[in-house]
């Protein structure tokens, strides 16, 4: 009789990031363990031009949540993750955007742990990295700011405190995820603290997607920008797209030139 140790070792989990929608923008990586896996559990923010990618007879199942819709609870994510892995089934946990970015990697982990269970991060682009990239700007620039930072709107107790007074300052950035709602709050807060109402703030929606907008406001404008978005969006706080970028389209001899102040950019115009 073959002994338990003759079995082979349990594949690791792959906790792999999924980036922030376009399917060009996954690593090799991922796209490797999609097509390897047999039980993929995904975020639901994560689109069909990612999940196509997942081998056709592996299992899916959608946990997490979508916008403020409902939400599969942490514990149950975790116990699908474990059943699979203990199933011995080579296991995918697909995140959006980076797994380690307001992404509940940690608790994910410590489930695992907890089972004995090995995994590995796949780390993936994060939604910032694209908002950015589709304003054509930098998220540090040499002489503007030498921080970023990334924040979230709002956490479990409501919208979340940070330090207002540095991120104030002319200059800063900061990138806002989960402020859509928050954005009245987060306006409220670096106006008290001496931002300037014309400091530019840019929110993008469905970034990096077929569907992606982007919406050029200020501090004064940001919460009817952030207000008409009905996707997932980034506020870039303390950048405005790049004007070169507006032109751009017409450069890629795209015939709709889109506005710099309304948006609608299609990824090939920006390419
Ligand atoms: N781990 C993800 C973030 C998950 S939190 C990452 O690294 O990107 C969910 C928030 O991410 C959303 O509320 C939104 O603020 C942001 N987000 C995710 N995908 C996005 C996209 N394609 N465009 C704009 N914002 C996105």
């Amino acid at each position: 009789m073959p002994s338990a140790a003759a079995a082979p070792p349990a594949p690791p989990v792959l906790i792999v990031g999924a980036g922030p929608g376009d399917p060009d923008l996954l690593t090799l990586a991922a796209v490797r363990a999609l097509a390897g896996a047999e039980v993929v559990i995904h975020d639901r923010l994560v689109g069909d031009g990612i999940l196509a990618l997942i081998a056709p007879g592996a299992r899916r199942i959608a946990a997490g949540k979508e916008g403020f819709g409902p939400s599969t609870p942490q514990d149950a994510i975790n116990a699908a993750i474990v059943a699979a892995a203990r199933a011995g089934l080579r296991t995918v946990r697909l995140k959006a955007g980076d797994p380690g970015v307001f992404g509940r990697l940690d608790e994910e982990l410590a489930a695992l742990d907890a089972a004995g269970i090995a995994w590995r991060i796949v780390p993936g682009l994060t939604a910032a990295a694209a908002a950015a990239a589709a304003i054509g700007q930098s998220l540090t620039c040499r002489g503007r700011n030498g921080a970023l930072t990334i924040l979230t709107g709002h956490d479990v107790a409501g919208f979340a405190e940070h330090d207002w007074r540095s991120l104030a300052r002319p200059g800063a950035v900061a990138a806002i995820y989960m402020g859509k709602r928050a954005a009245r709050f987060v306006q409220g807060r670096l106006m008290m603290h001496g931002a300037a109402p014309d400091a530019p703030a840019t929110v993008v929606e469905n970034a990096s997607r077929a569907d992606q907008r982007i919406r050029a406001a200020t501090l004064a404008t940001l919460p009817a920008a952030a207000a008409a978005c009905a996707g997932p969006a980034v506020i870039l706080w303390g950048l405005a797209p790049r004007a070169a970028a507006a032109a751009l389209p017409a450069l890629t001899a795209s015939p709709d030139l889109p506005a710099p102040d309304d948006t609608t950019t299609r990824r090939e115009a920006l390419a």
